[in-house]
């Protein structure tokens, strides 16, 4: 094991100066910044275990640090210790599974995969978060749409608990206690606190409980296939509601793996970049669509779809190739680096939202969030992302000397969506800076069995203090 100061006891320990551990530890992509005593950076899982039987018989904090991509600051510590696992990094690619260290990076298991002609499903924007904070935040990405958040792609788990045993977990393997359960919304994609839900086994418990029950060591994770070919296009449309029209219609007449929306705001940030942006555009889907070949009678009705929708069709974008399919995910990827250097540039600070409805009441909230937002951010926010699973993002610019006006409003936009049968947390989890929007969402008494399951793994509040603050 190595600790960036190698201290024995913790009178020491306690003495070390914070800047001692270095910034990177310290932070996530939250902004939050947090402190600690020590760095402890495993080489095995039997270096996890020592570490964890320590920190417990001393009661020290443990938080436990990914790649530091979160944007909840769920890994930031607020004292104690930071467990990194950066390298437990072992990856091996079997036909139909993978074995990974969590330390392994998202973009790495990817390569990996594909060089064996499969692909790992899950696919968060950032490719540099890790496997064990991917498992962590239950993540998922734009293929989510078709193939659902990690939780579905864990089949195994090895988990390092606070006393020291490793527990190797399955698909299947029933929890040997009764969790309770919580109602959950009837949403595609949850992660806010734990899954308390009838049926559930060891791996659902896991997944998503944001590095507050144990320490992910290894994980044996699904992969498919490539299929034999993708469609890909950016779809430009004169108006919101046409797109939101044509999303309507395509989420049940075809199966596309993805639905992404940009709203009139974000094709204007993109237009920087990208200035072939048909004029008349107001609003755009990326989608994708998995085909048996390049001649697949569906490509043929997916072209009939765009014409009958009503679509600037002549000048969206639709293609068969890999670079093709490649430079449309770029689209979709240079829009959160336009929106970080707006930021920079503009000195205005960034605030986002992750809230998800039930794919029902999606129109509804888009109006919602675009009538709340014009009415007090007017032409300072953006709205993007998994439209598929009525999943968008918000993305205000804020005044930093004033964050109150839009802390109230991402608050009333929280209450809204969850009025509306949604949930707080669709795929980033709540972390600390979210932790207060869970009770929103649940009632006492549905939190009260969520701290019984974190009591059960941590009596003495240890791991993640602060994280869900459960
Ligand atoms: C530009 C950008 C785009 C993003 N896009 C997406 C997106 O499309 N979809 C999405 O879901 N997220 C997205 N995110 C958020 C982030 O990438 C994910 O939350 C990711 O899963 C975090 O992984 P990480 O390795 O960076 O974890 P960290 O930030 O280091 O930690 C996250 C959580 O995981 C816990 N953890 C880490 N490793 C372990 C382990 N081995 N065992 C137990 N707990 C552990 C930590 O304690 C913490 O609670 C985005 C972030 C950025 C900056």
């Amino acid at each position: 094991m190595r600790a960036d100061s190698p201290l024995t006891d913790d009178k020491k320990r306690s003495s070390v100066p914070l800047d001692s551990v270095p910034p990177n530890y310290l932070e996530d992509a939250s902004g939050l910044r947090g402190h600690a005593d020590r760095v402890i950076i495993p080489s095995d899982e039997s270096e996890v275990v020592a570490a964890l039987r320590e920190a417990s018989a001393a009661a020290i904090p443990v938080t436990i640090a990914g790649a530091g991509t979160g944007v909840t600051g769920a890994r930031v510590p607020f004292g104690g210790w930071v467990l990194s696992l950066e390298k437990l990094s072992h990856l091996e690619v079997h036909p139909g599974y993978a074995i990974a260290g969590p330390g392994v990076l998202l973009r790495d298991l990817h390569a990996a995969a594909q060089r064996s002609g499969q692909f790992y499903p899950p696919d968060p924007t950032e490719t540099s978060a890790s496997i064990g904070g991917t498992i962590s935040t239950n993540a998922s990405g734009s293929r989510s749409f078709r193939y659902g958040p990690t939780r579905r792609w864990v089949e195994r788990l090895r988990v390092v608990l606070l006393d020291g045993r490793v527990m190797p977990v399955a698909r299947g393997d029933a929890i040997d206690f009764d969790p309770g359960t919580i109602p959950l919304p009837d949403v595609t994609k949850n992660t806010a606190g734990y899954l308390l839900r009838p049926g559930m086994d060891w791996v659902d418990l896991f997944v998503g409980s944001e590095g507050t029950l144990g320490v992910v060591t290894e994980a044996r994770l699904r992969l498919l296939p490539i299929p034999p070919a993708v469609l890909g296009g950016v779809i430009f449309f004169p108006s919101d509601e046409a797109a939101v029209d044509a999303v309507e219609v395509w989420r049940t007449t075809a199966s596309p793996r993805m639905l992404e929306y940009f709203d009139a705001l974000s094709l204007g940030l993109l237009r920087r970049r990208f200035p072939e942006i048909p004029t008349a555009a107001r609003a755009a889907i990326l989608l994708e669509q998995e085909l048996q070949s390049d001649d697949d009678p569906e490509l043929d009705a997916w072209l009939t779809r765009i014409e009958e929708s009503e679509a600037l069709a002549d000048d969206s974008w639709v293609a068969l190739t890999p670079r093709d399919r490649e430079r449309f995910r770029h689209f979709r990827h240079s829009l959160p680096e336009l929106v970080n250097d707006t930021v920079r540039q503009s000195g205005a600070m960034k605030m986002n939202t992750d809230y998800a409805v039930p794919l029902a009441r999606n129109r509804e909230m888009l109006a919602f969030y675009r009538q709340r937002l014009e009415a007090e951010f007017p032409g300072r926010y953006l709205i993007f992302g998994h439209i598929g699973d009525a999943h968008v993002h918000v993305n205000l610019f804020s005044d930093p000397a004033n964050p109150g006006q839009a802390t109230a409003l991402l608050l009333e936009l929280a209450r809204q969506a969850v009025a509306l049968g949604g949930t707080v947390s669709a795929e980033h989890g709540l972390g600390k800076r979210k932790a207060h929007l869970l009770k929103l969402q649940y009632a006492p008494e549905h939190l009260e069995a969520m701290k019984a399951v974190k009591r059960r793994f941590d009596p003495q509040e240890i791991l993640g203090r602060g994280t869900l603050a459960l």
